[in-house]
């Protein structure tokens, strides 16, 4: 799979809550509708909410419709969508944490690569472009073939729970 069919992929998240909001009249950019923002206000990690991680400024959480196990988001708990408007606090923890789950991904999966990256809009593919949010995810040499086959079905080799164990076992510090 090439990185843009990967990019592509990534459309999909969310893709139920999105649709429904769709047909209910449009894409809400209210941070009551957020489902990000409810998970920012879900409290401390754990298996339930499955936060790897909270900060002060900003969250890492596993994506609910992962396209290989380990998959999550970085975003910053408040609710906001443009890059620009980040604050210089909420920048650096991000990228902080995007660090971070990038070397626990490592610890916890050793994969082959990494992708990470962000969908800005919703035109370039974010499911939910008001509050931001950076995938990573882990990556190994043939792969593409396996994620190609299972684009459609999203079979998962471990349950979300047991990624999030992994991933919470694996983080730093
Ligand atoms: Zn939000």
């Amino acid at each position: 799979m090439s990185l843009e069919h990967l990019w592509a992929g990534w459309r999909r998240e969310y893709i139920v809550e999105a649709t429904a909001r769709e047909r209910a009249g449009g894409i809400s950019h209210d941070q009551a509708d957020c489902v990000f923002c409810r998970l920012a206000a879900s409290g401390a990690p754990s298996e339930d909410n499955l936060v790897v991680w909270r900060g002060e400024k900003a969250f890492v959480v596993l994506n609910a419709y992962p396209y290989a196990s380990g998959h999550v988001l970085v975003l910053p708990l408040r609710h906001v969508g443009a890059l620009a408007d980040l604050t210089a606090e909420e920048s650096a923890e991000v990228w902080a944490a995007t660090q971070t789950a990038v070397a626990a991904m490592g610890a916890a999966y050793e994969p082959d690569g990494l992708n990470m990256g962000a969908n800005l809009g919703r035109a370039a593919g974010a499911g939910l472009p008001a509050h931001l949010h950076l995938h990573v995810l882990p990556r190994w040499s043939g792969d593409t073939n396996f994620m190609t086959a299972v684009a459609e079905t999203r079979v998962m080799p471990e349950t979300l729970q047991l990624s999030w164990k992994r991933l919470t076992d694996a983080w730093p510090r």
